[in-house]
């Protein structure tokens, strides 16, 4: 090791845990001013967006700003904007809080005699809701929520494409798709080791948020043919868009390296929590919370047709607040069509199903055998084929995975637990939980009746555990060992293009999420605003 090195290693290692990199993140310290690029540039973009309601208004959350802004310029826009909006707190509201709310929102916007009545619903909807029974308000409000966004997507969307607010929209846009490089970034304390270069936090220059950047290597990449994976996982990185796997914000390089920028999960992973952190095993409540957290992930996984296919604790990791994210989608795959079954062996000894150890054709199923061996591991301290530090060969354990009945000790395991585990360990994928029938949902087993999936995913339950700000929850980093200087190998035109396919900058959702919630927006909106007062225009 060189001795620059070594110095950087301990002045980074000194950079313990969170608090000390917590300098700035959503603050304004290290925010620097911005000015949104001009007319031209935007003119360039407008061409290049295939313009959707649902998309421009609706997904991305500054074209939805923006829009929801114009539509209080009219008030008949602003109203059916609000109804919109009540309907996503119905959504997230507290079971026993549901119908009161139901009541009011019919009350406030679907009765003719309420002055924020929406008028152009249609005759049939305005009559059905007079003197409608909570069991029809249900039925009714899905109803009038198609028609309000019928009536949005007509002709407020075509005003608001000529107005303003969209022209802001489009220099969002623009700014969004400068090219990132690392003059864009500040490098903190590493966080990990992956298999083609380090993990390190990150802080974003412009907004002050942190961040994980996740180096491959592009020699190593080259040498060790990981190139089309690291692309692959990228792809699937930057179409999953859950709560409950980690995100991708931007992807750039630099001259020796690709860099994923992702969720920062800085609580340790569900492995070093197990193992490492008190007594062997997790609280039945953590259990609960975690496979909670986990199952929606793996759902929201297969409902956009990807097998994770490396379910295990490890891959789990806990962000500074107690929630978790499933990581490292590197054996991931996307079927080509949502039923197609696949044969490559891939994964984990000891999380691998019967049906992927044999080579059968499998799919999500065997995401859900690796979930059960993860839960008993949770709750137990090792997983169900092999106990605790017990050296087993492959074949015994490719044996036992096969044949052998799990059997689960009564004290540490509910009822409840244990029957889900059981369905989920289930040998054959169509006897397995999750896999039973193609409307199988393991989120409705009794296990998890305690839980409000609609708001576990809004983030509006609070974690049973939250990470000491002052611990780092990993093996002592001084064990990672430097990466040495790849040999033998010269990157060429094909690499070069594979770079750039990779470098693709911002990543349009999680960029204007980090804009909005760094206060970036609102910051550069009002100053807009202000300048555009009568009296304050420069002539
Ligand atoms: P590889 O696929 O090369 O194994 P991983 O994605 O597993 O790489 O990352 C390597 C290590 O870096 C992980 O074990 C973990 O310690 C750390 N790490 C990865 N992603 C994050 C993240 N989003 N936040 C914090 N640490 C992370
Ligand atoms: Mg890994
Ligand atoms: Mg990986």
């Amino acid at each position: 090791m060189r001795a620059s090195d070594a110095k950087r290693r301990t002045s980074r290692r000194t950079v313990s845990a969170r608090k000390s990199m917590d300098v700035g993140v959503g603050g304004s310290k290290r925010r620097r001013s911005l000015a949104l690029p001009g007319p031209a540039k935007c003119m360039e973009i407008r061409q290049l967006l295939h313009l959707s309601f649902a998309s421009e208004c609706e997904e991305q959350p500054i074209g939805r700003r923006l829009f929801h802004s114009f539509c209080n310029s009219v008030a008949e826009y602003s109203r059916a904007f609000a109804f919109l909006d009540q309907l996503v707190e119905l959504e997230l509201a507290e079971d026993n809080m549901q119908n009161a709310l139901l009541r009011k929102i019919v009350a406030n916007f679907l009765q003719p005699d309420s002055e924020n009545f929406l008028s152009f619903l249609s005759d049939a909807m305005t009559s059905a809701a007079s003197g409608a029974s909570a069991v029809d308000m249900k039925e009714l409000v899905p109803r009038a929520q198609q028609e309000t966004r019928q009536f949005l997507m007509g002709k407020p969307f075509r005003e608001y494409l000529e107005s303003p607010f969209f022209q802001r929209f489009l220099q969002w846009k623009a700014l969004e798709q400068q090219k990132i490089t690392e003059k864009h970034f500040c490098e903190f304390r590493v966080l990990g080791k992956g298999g083609f270069g380090e993990v390190c936090a990150i802080q974003v220059k412009l907004t002050g948020k942190m961040h994980a950047c996740k180096k491959l290597n592009k020699k190593s990449l080259k040498k060790k043919k990981g190139q089309k994976m690291a692309l692959l996982e990228k792809e699937i990185l930057e179409s999953v868009n859950s709560s409950m796997v980690v995100r991708l914000a931007y992807a750039f390089e630099t001259k020796e390296h690709l860099c994923l920028v992702m969720t920062l999960m800085n609580g340790g992973d569900l492995k070093f929590h197990i193992y490492n952190v008190g007594k062997r095993g997790l609280s039945m409540e953590r259990v609960l919370f975690y496979t909670a957290q986990i199952t929606c992930g793996l759902h929201h996984l297969h409902g956009l047709s990807i097998i994770y296919r490396d379910m295990k604790p490890e891959n789990v990791l806990l962000d500074e607040r107690g929630n978790c994210r499933l990581s490292d989608l590197g054996l991931a795959v996307v079927l080509r069509n949502a039923d197609d079954k696949i044969t490559q062996r891939a994964g984990t000894n000891g999380y691998m199903s019967p049906e992927v150890i044999k080579q059968e054709p499998y799919s999500y199923d065997a995401d859900w055998f690796a979930l059960g061996c993860t839960i008993h591991e949770m709750i137990l301290g090792y997983t169900p084929f092999k106990n605790f530090q017990e050296q087993v060969s492959k074949e015994e354990l490719r044996r036992r995975v096969l044949q052998d009945k799990v059997v689960f000790t009564k004290t540490a395991f509910t009822d409840e637990a244990k029957d889900l585990c059981t369905q989920l360990l289930a040998k054959r994928a169509c006897d397995r939980l999750g896999s039973r029938n193609p409307n199988d949902d393991p989120r409705r087993h009794g296990f998890f009746r305690s839980i409000n999936f609609q708001r576990l995913e809004a983030r509006l339950v609070s974690p049973p555990f939250v990470p000491d700000p002052d611990v780092v929850y990993a093996k002592d980093l001084c064990d990672i060992d430097e990466f040495s200087e790849v040999k033998g190998v010269e990157l060429d035109e094909e690499d070069l293009k594979f770079h750039k396919d990779f470098a693709t900058g911002c990543v349009p959702l999680t960029w204007q999420e980090e804009i909005i919630e760094s206060g970036l927006f609102d910051d550069v909106e009002s100053m807009q605003h202000r300048a555009s007062l009568p009296g304050n225009s420069e002539r």
